[in-house]
């Protein structure tokens, strides 16, 4: 046994003061804050007393880990689970069991008694209200159960009350980072904040056929795929999709750009499995796509980049996704959220505080983010210079911060996100000279997509509420840095939910193209240096 960590060793106490009374604690602790250890010190102890133990999850995998780390620690359990009778040890005084195994065997036929306990320990508790967790807890009227989980709310948001009677919660995420037992998150969120909105919600999340309508498009998995190039640093990569289709989506669009990537799903046979996240330790593949696999009781440190490309209204999903990259390892300074769903602009930051709820009427709130939406606190954005998500500057990963107003030749300007500053939103500053090379990006992409003369001039318009004057007819045309990539394909979103003129497959093909080629080391804020236009003619023609 190593040994505990002070907050640790404050839970294992408060939860034996609870043990046999008619306390039903649910232990809060967050992913990486050590929820196994917590329960193996419960155990080791009840082992001392020659008590029964009685361990219950629902996925194959954290049982078959709480067992290893059991037989670890020096105590061997019988596990009651479809496809390890040998392991059976029906006389064990600790029983690991899976649920749906434990209910089929003991409830459901006679094939076992249920295994005798004077403290259940249930994990993965939020999953604990559903039917079959309720029929084996009735079971054990004078045994403690113990709740344990990162997120101890139902799908809708709402506590666990009917369960549970009271919580014991292990310090939070940003706590656990200043400990040093977590590593802080750098967020890029996408342009679509919405990118969900319409989607039919159903008990609490979005209908799962609808979201995956919305999410599975070329044009979105492209997005996945150039993001990650663009601000993924090749990390090791964990993948979220909505749904199987979606995933061997993303997998395929990386293999494409000779990424290794890899995608795992409820029916990839266990070895198979295996060997592919072995590969994702080693570094041999570098990204794994997933769909409702490794959103819980998944662990490898080694992994620093999460892709969030399944939409959800569930804060609870939400901490699990990306709780798993939040654990420290050799050489990991942070972890990178690359969140495609929209999950951080309305579930804020994974730092921020949750008040969890216990009464099965109240919901978990993220109160900073509340503040955040409601104007009290400046409302999260982009960082300008690396588009990291940050709250309000200077920017936590580069220091950023907002130039000062001066002199006549800015424009103030709508139509696009505003600094807040002591929450006063100020709109972004051009100089003649950025105007000029604006311009110059939108004649470059005019000319790539075929449209007609005006179409610059009018974008130009767009963006800095005014035409350009005569004499920018005389610029040449200039690569498209990516910011403006982006702000033009924002601005042809917003134009296609119009019906007007959804872009041509032509021109996202070419807009990925561009976007690969420009995948050197990057700094949106520096033009891309001018070529001869020839070469640049050259470009054209190869993107056509
Ligand atoms: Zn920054």
């Amino acid at each position: 046994m190593h040994e505990l960590r002070a907050y640790q060793s404050d839970v294992v106490e408060r939860l034996e003061q609870l043990l046999g009374t008619a306390a039903r604690p649910l232990v809060v602790a967050p992913t990486g804050s050590g929820k196994t250890v917590i329960a193996a010190e419960i155990i080791n102890h009840a082992v001392a007393r020659l008590q029964r133990v009685l361990v219950i999850a629902h996925r194959r995998e954290i049982i078959r880990q709480t067992a290893d780390k059991l037989v670890v620690a020096g105590v061997t359990p019988g596990i009651v689970l479809a496809g390890f009778e040998k392991e059976l040890r029906p006389y064990a005084n600790i029983q690991v069991a899976g649920i749906q195994t434990l209910h089929a065997r003991a409830m459901r036929s006679n094939k076992m008694p249920m295994p005798a306990a004077t403290i259940v320990i249930i994990d993965e508790a939020h999953h604990a209200r559903a039917k079959t967790y309720q029929a084996v807890i009735d079971q054990y009227p004078d045994a403690t159960i113990i709740g344990l989980t990162a997120t101890p709310v139902r799908g809708d948001g709402r506590g666990l009350g009917n369960i549970f009677s009271e919580m014991v919660e292990a310090p939070q995420v940003a706590e656990l980072i200043e400990l040093g037992h977590l590593v802080p998150t750098k967020v890029y969120a996408p342009v679509d904040k919405d990118v969900a909105k319409g989607v039919k919600t159903q008990t609490g999340d979005y209908v799962v056929s609808a979201l995956s309508a919305r999410m599975d498009t070329d044009e979105l998995v492209g997005d996945v795929v150039a993001d990650w190039l663009k601000h993924g640093e090749r990390r090791k990569t964990v993948a979220f999709a909505v749904d199987v289709a979606h995933s061997v989506h993303i997998r395929n669009e990386f293999l494409n750009f000779d990424v290794r990537a890899e995608h795992i799903d409820g029916s990839t046979p266990k070895d198979e499995r295996d060997a592919i996240l072995a590969r994702l330790k080693s570094g041999e593949t570098e990204v794994v796509s997933n769909c409702m696999v490794l959103t819980e009781g998944w662990d490898m440190p080694e992994v620093s980049c999460c892709i969030l490309a399944r939409p959800t209204k569930q804060m609870g999903l939400f901490r699990q996704m990306v709780g798993r990259v939040l654990r420290p390892a050799e050489g990991k300074k942070d972890a990178i959220i690359l969140d495609h769903s929209g999950a951080c602009w309305r579930h804020g930051f994974p730092e921020d505080r949750i008040e969890w709820p216990l009464h099965v009427d109240h919901r978990a709130q993220n109160k900073a983010q509340e503040r955040r939406n409601k104007g009290e606190e400046p409302k999260l954005r982009e960082c300008p210079s690396c588009q990291v998500l940050m709250a309000s500057p200077p920017c936590g990963n580069c220091g950023w911060m907002p130039a000062q107003r001066r002199g006549h030749d800015r424009d103030f300007l709508d139509g696009e996100l505003g600094l807040v500053v002591g929450g006063k939103a100020q709109a972004p500053q051009y100089s003649e000279e950025d105007r000029r090379i604006f311009f110059r990006q939108l004649r470059a992409i005019q000319q790539m997509r075929g449209y007609k003369k005006g179409w610059a001039a009018h974008k130009f318009k767009d963006k800095h509420g005014h035409f350009p004057p005569w004499s920018y007819n005389d610029l040449p045309p200039a690569i498209p840095t990516d910011a403006t990539l982006r702000w033009v394909k924002s601005r042809n979103i917003a134009f296609a939910k119009r019906r007007v003129e959804p872009p041509s497959p032509e021109y996202v093909h070419a807009l990925r193209q561009s976007q690969r080629d420009l995948n050197a080391p990057f700094n949106p804020n520096t033009p891309y240096p001018d070529e001869d236009p020839a070469h640049w003619e050259e470009r054209i023609g190869a993107m056509a």
